[in-house]
């Protein structure tokens, strides 16, 4: 028997409704935010991931589902969703957009070969946001505040946001100095991949989940003490606009992204509800002040965050939040013969025209199994057609909440609507 792929994972019919509810109120955020969708492509060429997203990180190193097509380019699952909004800006030349900043949202899939375990598959669903071409603290609250709105309008109340600058990149190459001298006399008493990042990215120790424990990485040097004025600066209004909107957070100084064209604002949003489980992310996200010009665009800066829809579930899951189940349909029809079968197939074919949502047996069930049926569907009314009905043209809809019944006749499409309509859909 061929199963599903490792780390991948079914959406079934009994489930869909949730992540179509998901869906729905995270449109619904974008829109109240004014940021539009945009739709980039599954694949993208390869090289977009390495240089967008950097030849350092785990995601290019170890997770990409990169493929030779036929024509022999290197084509890679997209990852992430920065780069190929990033890509798609650039090319599109949307900083002479009318609209400025450009603010755009993605609902997507993504793809990175990672170890499966609760709350981490090999694809899953992001929802991110960019704003790009204007760098200013306000923007940045913004972005914030989206995050907070989305978590917040489902419910969840035990959430953790921490934030932290970077500062610029002047700021970061004395703080990657201190951080060498800081690790190097040590770190052979840390993994492998730290032993690389301490040439490659040292910054990137401090996020490091194997050795996030370690004392060094506690008593690491703070990225604050070493932002210029401007940088500081840049926080501070970060911090008194966050306050202003009454959106609380913690600073976490260890909180680093760790390439280059990352600056300034970095965040993250954190559950701390019992049985979540170890993995704790809910939401990333940061400026990128240097991504665009890294991938030979305009000198524009653009701030963006992504969450999956996955973790987003859980944490709902976690704290015991229930998504509102779909409703049922509007009408059930039980048939007692053939001619009637044939009547209900009609009649439901020209409500279905007009709005109502309707169905019938398929499966020849005597009726007390049909009346079964439609209480599974959630039938709101029921109609029985049998031989006296079609000789009179005429049946009782009943509604199932109240079992009132009403007379119709059958060919009274417009009756037959409103009756049904009265009761709300
Ligand atoms: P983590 O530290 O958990 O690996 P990350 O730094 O790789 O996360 P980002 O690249 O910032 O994550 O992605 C943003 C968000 O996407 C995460 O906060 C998380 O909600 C979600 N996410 C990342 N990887 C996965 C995955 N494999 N499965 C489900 N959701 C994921
Ligand atoms: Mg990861």
């Amino acid at each position: 028997m061929i199963q599903i792929p490792r780390g991948t994972q079914d959406i079934l019919p009994k489930d869909t409704y949730k992540w179509q509810f998901i869906e729905a109120r995270l449109h619904q955020i974008a829109q109240d935010y004014n940021y539009s969708e945009i739709r980039t492509p599954v694949f993208e060429s390869t090289e977009l991931f390495v240089r967008g997203v950097g030849g350092s990180t785990d995601i290019v190193n170890k997770e990409m589902y990169t493929f030779q097509d036929k024509g022999d380019r290197s084509m890679t699952l997209k990852p992430e969703g920065t780069a190929p909004v990033v890509r798609s800006y650039i090319e599109n030349k949307m900083q002479h957009d009318v609209n400025q900043p450009v603010k755009v949202y993605y609902i997507a899939p993504m793809f990175r070969y990672e170890r499966k375990q609760k709350g981490r598959y090999r694809q899953f669903v992001q929802f991110g946001i960019e704003a790009i071409g204007v760098e200013d603290p306000l923007i940045d609250v913004e972005v914030i505040s989206m995050l907070m709105q989305i978590y917040k309008s489902f419910g969840l109340s035990n959430l953790k946001l921490y934030i932290n600058s970077i500062g610029d990149q002047d700021s970061r190459s004395a703080y990657n100095e201190a951080l060498v001298a800081h690790f190097k006399p040590s770190i052979g008493e840390f993994c492998s991949d730290c032993q690389s990042r301490i040439d490659t990215n040292p910054m990137r120790i401090l996020d490091c989940k194997k050795d996030r424990d370690h004392p060094l990485v506690k008593q690491a040097p703070r990225i604050y003490d070493y932002l210029n004025e401007e940088s500081k600066a840049y926080f501070e209004q970060v911090k008194i606009n966050l306050d202003a909107l009454g959106i609380g957070y913690e600073i976490d100084y260890n909180l680093v992204r760790g390439l280059d064209y990352y600056t300034h604002t970095a965040f993250e949003l954190m559950s701390d509800a019992e049985g979540f489980g170890a993995i704790t992310t809910l939401c990333g996200g940061g400026r990128y002040n240097g991504l665009l010009e890294l991938l030979d665009g305009p000198t524009e800066t653009g701030i963006g965050f992504a969450l999956s829809i996955e973790r987003l579930i859980m944490a709902l899951e976690a704290e015991g939040i229930e998504i509102p189940k779909p409703q049922g349909i509007d009408l059930y029809i039980c048939t007692l013969d053939d001619a009637s079968r044939t009547a209900a197939s009609r009649l439901i074919h020209q409500l279905r025209a007009e709005g109502i949502s309707s169905d019938m047996d398929y499966k020849n069930r005597k009726l007390k199994a049909q009346m079964k049926d439609a209480d599974r569907k959630g039938a709101k009314h029921t109609i029985v057609i049998g031989e006296e009905e079609m000789d009179t043209n005429t049946a009782e809809l009943k509604n199932m909440s109240d079992g009132s019944t009403k007379q119709v006749k059958l060919e009274d499409i417009k009756v037959l609507v409103e009756l049904i309509e009265e009761v709300g859909s």
